[in-house]
């Protein structure tokens, strides 16, 4: 006997939980069908945990930085299965809230592994249920390279399971995860050696962004070794080692950690009875209504070729549980000019259009604008890093599309900067806005 409900829901990542809290409080009957613990990627090995060890970082350079400036006391070293107790409880309390949200609004959660068998039936070990919606939220799951040795060491799960600071690592990869985890490493006291593939890290930024972090890394003692690709990963007396394509190798890690990019999680979930399609990246194929080809079946979140954001997985959902059952026929979600912030040392932001795909899009039409300046605290300690900040306009009206940011505070700034591209601004509009004084941000209303 099959269960029937109005919505099931394959995963409780944050697409699934927005999908199955939204589409309940619109009255439809909800099924998750989750697993692994709720929450999924964000709260259990992502962004949640992530911060966690990165305002520990931050707490960590601060000392530095306190003691440079006439403090007294010398930077402590992190208890850090004392702090992780801490961030498991943290953790614990999202579970909680999550799980009282479901019994609250009738979810009902089942939990196992669930897998098509036709378009609208979904089966999790001997039960069967049955809904006129499915979303498909599964999520995505850290890449390995194909090459001996590359199921050696640990993914960003496995850094969340670390109970001690290592002493020496060597991180692959170049990307957000990538930089964030050798960020915190590095500010809590490991030699960090990061190996990218490109020629400087987060690539996918606008290429000053990118080289001004990449900057920053190594003068905060990260070795950042650019256009290596690994061909073999060992594991010897002395540690771990990586072999490189042309021919040089480094050894004597005692932690490896690849972050080369993530893949959806499609495996296993009879995506072929249904008759669901994936695109030519292997991502589950939807249109710009988070619809498969199949009636009634949707996708949202990592699973989908969109950026792989929280905020853009919740985003997603709420508007297609707003439009299947809050009778809201236009909602879907605008992906143009999502705001996106790196937690590196220091934070990255960015929202809008690179300066290269300005260019490309608008050809001479283009101007922009940089700063580069010693935010207070780094040039009272005596430090020379500096904040970088670059405006990307458009056309006469010199309409803003792009703001790309590096520096302290970044991470807070960008936020309500995201809203003025969202609403059009145009640089008049922001030489029209008294500047904060003393701030970092106000660079951003005094460009010229
Ligand atoms: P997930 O959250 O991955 O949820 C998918 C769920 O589906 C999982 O719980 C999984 O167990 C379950 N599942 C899979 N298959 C099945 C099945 N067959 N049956 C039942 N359940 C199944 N984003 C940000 O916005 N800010 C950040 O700072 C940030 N930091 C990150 C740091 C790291 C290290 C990582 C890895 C990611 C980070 N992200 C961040 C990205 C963010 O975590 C993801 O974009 C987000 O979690 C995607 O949500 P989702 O619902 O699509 O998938």
């Amino acid at each position: 006997m099959s269960e029937a409900f109005d919505l099931i829901v394959l995963g409780a990542g944050s697409a699934g939980i927005a999908m199955a809290i939204r589409a309940a409080s619109h009255g439809a009957r909800v099924c998750v069908v989750e697993a692994g613990p709720l929450g999924g990627t964000c709260v259990n090995v992502g962004c949640v945990p992530k911060k966690a060890m990165w305002l520990a970082a931050e707490l960590a350079e601060a000392q530095a930085l306190a003691r440079l400036l006439g403090f007294d006391s010398a930077p402590g070293r992190l208890d850090w299965p004392a702090f992780i107790a801490r961030r498991s409880a943290y953790i614990a309390n999202i579970h909680a809230g999550y799980r009282a949200r479901f019994e609250q609004l009738g979810i009902t959660l089942v939990q196992g592994h669930g897998r098509f068998r036709a378009a609208r039936r979904i089966g999790v070990g001997t039960r069967t249920l049955e809904a006129r919606h499915v979303l498909i939220a599964t999520g995505a799951h850290s890449r390995r390279m194909a090459i001996p040795g590359g199921d050696l060491g640990i993914d960003s799960d496995g850094f969340f399971d670390l109970r001690a600071c290592p002493r020496r690592v060597a991180i692959v990869g170049a990307g957000y995860i990538a930089v964030e985890l050798g960020g915190v490493l590095r500010a809590l006291g490991a030699e960090v050696s990061l190996f990218a593939r490109s020629d400087r890290v987060l690539r996918y930024f606008d290429h000053e962004l990118g080289a001004a972090l990449t900057r920053a890394m190594v003068d905060r003692g990260i070795q950042v070794a650019c256009s290596r690709l690994p061909v073999r990963a060992q594991r010897t007396a002395d540690g771990y080692a990586l072999h490189f394509q042309d021919g040089s190798c480094t050894g004597g890690f005692d932690e490896l950690i690849w972050a080369i990019g993530r893949d959806p999680n499609v495996q296993d979930l009879g995506l072929d009875v249904a008759g669901v399609a994936l695109d030519a990246q292997g991502f589950v194929a939807i249109d710009d209504w988070q619809d498969t080809d199949v009636a009634g079946v949707h996708a949202a979140g990592d699973v989908t070729d969109r950026l792989p954001l929280t905020p853009v997985a919740i985003a997603a959902s709420r508007r297609l549980a707003d439009r299947l059952f809050g009778g809201q026929a236009e909602a879907r979600l605008d992906y143009a000019n999502i705001p996106s912030v790196v937690f590196s040392h220091p934070p990255v932001g960015a929202v809008g259009l690179t300066e290269e795909a300005a260019r490309a899009a608008h050809g001479e039409v283009v101007r922009v604008y940089r700063a580069r300046f010693r935010p207070m605290l780094t040039a009272l300690a005596g430090h020379d890093e500096r904040t970088f900040m670059k405006l990307v306009c458009v056309g006469a009206e010199e309409r803003v599309v792009g703001i790309h940011l590096m520096g302290i505070g970044a991470d807070e700034i960008l936020q309500g900067f995201a809203v003025a591209v969202k609403m059009g601004a145009r640089k008049a509009d922001l030489d029209a806005t008294v500047a904060i004084h003393p701030t970092s941000a106000e660079e951003l209303v005094l460009m010229r």
